[in-house]
């Protein structure tokens, strides 16, 4: 890897860090130098064919594309085609399957009723009212009080004990304001007008973004081994923990991580579905990925050319940044909030040439929309005005 003389390197090869390489690429005309730990492109939002089956599979779990924003829509689709898969997700408890997030088949079939549209609500506020719940002081007394306790017991319970491996009345009540009930029987998980998934994979994709010739990747290169070889005034736009940058000054930063153990299964199809949730705290597992029914448009539901099927069981987990790569979702309660601002002035202060992004940089939860629309804008406005 050739770094004299360099202006630009970015650590990360993730959506974030590509999109602004690209720019750099594109618009400044300058040469950038790509970096990653992992050995592939496109941070967690990587997708790759499963040799054994012939499957493509997400490796970090199913990543639907959904956004309303027009520009990154817009932008997406310079690189990759959109299938028109529509996202629906169903979850298993005790032993029946039910429509997640909660809507009118989700009740009725519950409650072994037959509700219409218009008398769910006048449903939900009768249940609610008997919940007895009057200024929730934590996680499940704030989900009594929105849906009533049976709904609560049944579809968020367990599974956010699951998700945080801590009793829900521990948890603060401001981590939800609202559970989506529907009224009607609308079974999608999102609602923005743009959805879908690169038709070629979101391996292609990336591929595609990073293909420009000012562009140079590097793979299976960790920023702290090379830091010191980095020209002074090369910028460094860093996309990785920002507490490690600082070697841990202030602690580190709080984060929940997810394991996979992944099975390939002797039949075509497994569960009829892409994502089943598993709602019963009884079951380990939070949720069943079955990556086939992603692309159905490539006849993967074909007995006689996809015998198989390739699954991902996800758990939740602790992230410790001593034992497990690379953290997932963070924890953005006050002192972490805290903790990361103090990480970031620091950086800010002392170490000038670099930029902090992406979504573990910046410490937030973004779809892939968000962190797209978050690296065009970066470019606009700090790199794109000093030209
Ligand atoms: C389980 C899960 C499911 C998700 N599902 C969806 C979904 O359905 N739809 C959706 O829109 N979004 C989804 N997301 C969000 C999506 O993954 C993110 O928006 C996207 O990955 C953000 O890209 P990024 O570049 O900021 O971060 P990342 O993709 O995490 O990329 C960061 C990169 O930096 C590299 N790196 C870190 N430290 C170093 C270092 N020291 N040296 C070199 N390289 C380093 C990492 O290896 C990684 O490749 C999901 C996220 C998770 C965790």
């Amino acid at each position: 890897m050739d770094l004299i003389g360099l202006k630009y390197i970015i650590v990360g090869a993730g959506l974030w860090g590509s999109v602004l390489a690209e720019r750099i690429a594109t618009i400044l005309g300058q040469k950038v130098v790509v970096i990653d730990k992992r050995d592939h492109i496109g941070g967690n939002s990587f997708s790759k064919i499963n040799d054994e089956t012939g499957i493509e599979f997400h490796c970090y779990g199913t990543h639907i594309f959904h956004t309303k924003i027009e520009k990154v829509w817009d932008y997406f689709n310079q690189f990759t085609d959109f299938t028109n898969y529509q996202h629906k997700v169903l979850t298993q408890y005790k032993n029946c399957i039910y429509s997640m997030p909660i809507n009118l088949a989700t009740i009725n079939q519950y409650y072994g009723l037959n509700l219409h549209p218009f008398e769910v609500e006048n449903f939900i506020t009768r249940e609610n009212s008997t919940s007895q719940v009057k200024n929730p002081a934590n996680l499940e007394e704030k989900a009594i009080s929105l849906i009533g306790a049976p709904l609560y017991e049944a579809f968020i319970k367990g599974y956010t004990q699951k998700q945080w491996e801590i009793d829900p009345k521990l948890l603060p009540a401001d981590i939800i304001t609202r559970l989506p009930v529907r009224y009607n029987y609308n079974a999608n998980y999102f609602n923005d007008p743009y959805q879908g998934l690169p038709r070629n994979g979101y391996g292609n994709f990336f591929k595609k973004i990073l293909s420009h010739p000012n562009i140079s990747v590097h793979l299976n290169v960790d920023y702290f081994q090379i830091r010191n070889l980095i020209p002074a005034d090369c910028k460094v736009i860093y996309t990785g923990p920002i507490d490690r940058l600082l070697d841990f000054k202030y602690g580190p930063l709080d984060w929940r991580s997810v394991r996979f153990e992944k099975e390939v299964v002797d039949v075509v199809d497994y569960q009829g579905t892409s994502v089943l949730n598993f709602a019963d705290l009884e079951i380990p597992f939070t949720r069943v990925h079955e990556f086939k029914h992603l692309h159905l448009e490539r006849n993967y539901l074909e007995t006689n050319i996809y015998p198989k099927t390739l699954l991902f069981k996800e758990y939740s987990k602790k992230y410790s940044p001593h034992y497990d790569p690379d953290p997932y979702y963070p924890i953005n309660d006050k002192a972490n909030n805290e903790k990361h601002q103090l990480y970031l002035k620091e950086i800010t202060n002392t170490l000038p040439a670099f930029l902090i992004g992406g979504r573990i940089g910046q410490y937030c939860y973004w779809d892939m929309d968000r962190a797209v629309e978050n690296a065009l804008d970066t470019f606009e406005n700090i790199f794109k005005k000093k030209v």
